[in-house]
């Protein structure tokens, strides 16, 4: 069974972004960028699918700018087999990424399809739903976990308030949540061993799909700057206060 796992390079989760003076959106110049968490999560349940004997090659997709070979070769690190780079430099909406994972899937044949289930930088949380749309395949978003067996992937979800229990034919989509496995430490031997591994660079004209953003940015901004808090003496004042001021009692 081939696992297909694209992968986005984001912000790392550890800055703090800023956004920019004219609001069109927040300023990635010269900070960290790192694989979006929920996609290192896939990688490694991908990689432990083969340790398990269930998968026989993992590959790494990434569409953006030329530096997303090094999330490439990050995943290639943890356990991918090959890459492949969908290299532009034009702004990619998630019905963009879907359609290129999409033409992807057409000509590699995965049986299965891992995504995070959001990129912690646009929290669209959009385009592992578009694919399976795109692709008539049964979907398992959220997963926190999944058995391959007879032909079926048995997917645990992390719904509200409790775990729901899907069973799907394969191919299929599953969408990864954070209780999902914690990957492992990548190793500097396998660093060196991804550089080794194959990666392959194609347009998204070659997989003849049009990128154009369909979605306009109006306006970014950051969030209400919290007022400071006010030390109360005793319980009396504290409940005339949220009755009078905060009027929340
Ligand atoms: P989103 O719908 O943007 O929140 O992203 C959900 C998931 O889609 C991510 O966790 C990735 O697995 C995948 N994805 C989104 N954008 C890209 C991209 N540019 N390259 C590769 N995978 C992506």
């Amino acid at each position: 069974m081939k696992i297909l796992v694209p992968v986005k390079r984001v912000v790392d989760y550890n800055v703090k972004v800023q956004v920019k003076s004219d609001g069109s959106g927040v300023d990635i110049a010269n900070v960290k960028m790192s694989m979006n968490p929920f996609d290192e999560i896939a990688v490694e349940e991908a990689v432990r699918l083969k340790e398990g004997g269930k998968a026989t090659e993992i590959v790494a997709v990434s569409a953006g700018v030329t530096q997303c070979q090094e999330t490439l070769r990050t995943a290639m690190a943890i356990g991918a087999d090959r890459g492949i780079l969908v290299e532009t430099t034009e702004e990619l909406q998630p019905l963009a990424v879907a359609k290129l994972l999409k033409a992807l899937a057409d000509k590699e044949q995965p049986q299965l399809i891992i995504l995070g289930k959001q990129a912690i930088d646009d929290d669209s949380n959009q385009t592992g739903q578009m694919l399976a749309a795109l692709l008539g395949w049964g979907q398992a978003t959220f997963a926190s976990k999944v058995v391959i067996e007879d032909g079926k992937a048995t997917v645990t979800r992390e719904v509200d308030g409790g775990l729901e229990t899907v069973a799907l034919p394969l191919p299929a989509i599953v969408t990864t949540d954070l209780r999902l496995n914690e990957p492992r430490y990548v190793t500097l031997p396998n660093i060196m061993k991804a550089k080794k591994k194959p990666l392959e660079t194609v347009k998204p004209a070659d997989l003849g799909v049009d990128v154009t953003p369909r979605l306009k940015t109006l306006k970014v901004a950051e969030p209400p700057k919290r007022s400071a808090g006010i030390m109360v003496k005793d319980v009396a004042e504290l409940v005339s206060r949220l009755k009078n001021e905060a009027k929340v009692i």
